[in-house]
């Protein structure tokens, strides 16, 4: 069986798709969204995270450390990532855990494993598994398999997706997904390319192909509401034109803006977002009328 690289499971979940869930968090992204909140599942690798005030200056990183990553001068440690090799040594011996890895191997019946102890809470919610990430069509022999084996198990499925990946490999995995929670962003392409480091056209592309194969009502579409960048009036009006050409879609979760720049700066990346503040209740309530305005439900 297959194995795959994931950087969470989270259970009863309440915000992944309908009833209590099991999520399950895949790693790798081919899109880098300046505004990201899972920033530690971006890179398919492993990620070392540094929380600095669970550190004692015990040294013990610097001991094991192959590479001479770890440095310490007027009672301060200090990480120099251009020289670490992965290899994981510190984190396993940090006796305080201030050093982390997110992401490991998982195979599919170890997965299965974790994912049949909730059974009895889907039962009784109308819940299920959801596969995130990350972009979990990235891994999508993995998926395809763990989708399988949740089908085998009469599991309702949700995919959570940025629509980033060829039709053939979104379709594979069609026939064995119930819902599908699938970002919207950007309507300019160009835009679309500076902040998310991608083109928008086949995630365009692949809700149109969804929406035509008859699958717009399994769809809920998510729109992040980020500050001067997806909440202007230009964008939310071109993504409203969009959508209203699409059959059977007629729902769309309101995701917020929060500051999660404590995480990049944990994980040693570079947090390019220009604002911090939250989107004004001003702006979602605008939003919220535009997107009701073409029948959509809309969930904030
Ligand atoms: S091993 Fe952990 S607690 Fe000790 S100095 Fe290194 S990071 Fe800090
Ligand atoms: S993962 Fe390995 S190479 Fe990187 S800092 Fe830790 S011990 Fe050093």
């Amino acid at each position: 069986m297959a194995s795959g690289s994931i950087f969470n499971i989270s259970r009863y979940a309440v915000h992944d798709g309908p009833g209590i869930r099991t999520t399950v968090f895949l790693k790798g992204c081919p899109l880098r969204c300046w505004w990201c909140h899972n920033p530690e599942g971006v890179s398919q690798e492993r990620s070392l995270m540094f929380f600095e005030y669970k550190c004692i200056l015990c040294k013990t990183c610097a001991g094991v450390c192959p590479a001479g990553a770890f440095s310490f001068a007027n009672n301060l440690h200090h990480l120099d990532r251009t020289s670490c090799n992965n290899c994981g040594l510190c984190s396993e011996t940090c006796p305080t855990e201030a050093l982390s890895h997110a992401g490991r191997m998982i195979a599919v019946t170890e997965l299965m494993q974790e994912i049949e102890k909730d059974v009895l809470l889907y039962d009784n919610s109308g819940g299920g598994v959801t596969f995130s990430g990350g972009e979990p069509l990235l891994q999508h022999l993995f998926l395809n398999e763990a989708l399988t084996e949740c089908k085998n198990r009469d599991l309702r499925t949700v995919l959570d997706t940025s629509g980033y990946a060829s039709e053939a490999v979104l379709s594979s995995v069609l026939d064995r997904v119930d819902v599908i929670l699938y970002d919207l962003k950007l309507a300019d392409e160009e835009e679309h390319r500076k902040y998310t480091g991608v083109s928008n056209n086949p995630i365009k592309e692949n809700l149109r192909m969804l929406a035509d194969r008859g699958r717009g009502r399994d769809v809920i579409l998510r729109f992040p509401v980020i500050p001067g960048i997806t909440d202007t009036q230009k964008n939310v009006d071109a993504l409203v034109e969009f959508i209203s050409t699409l059959k059977g879609i007629n729902e769309i979760d309101l995701l917020l803006f929060h500051d999660v720049s404590e995480k990049y700066h944990r994980l040693g990346m570079e947090y390019q977002m220009p604002v911090r503040q939250a989107p004004a209740p001003s702006k979602i309530k605008y939003i919220k009328e535009r997107f009701e305005s073409i029948g959509l439900y809309v969930k904030t």
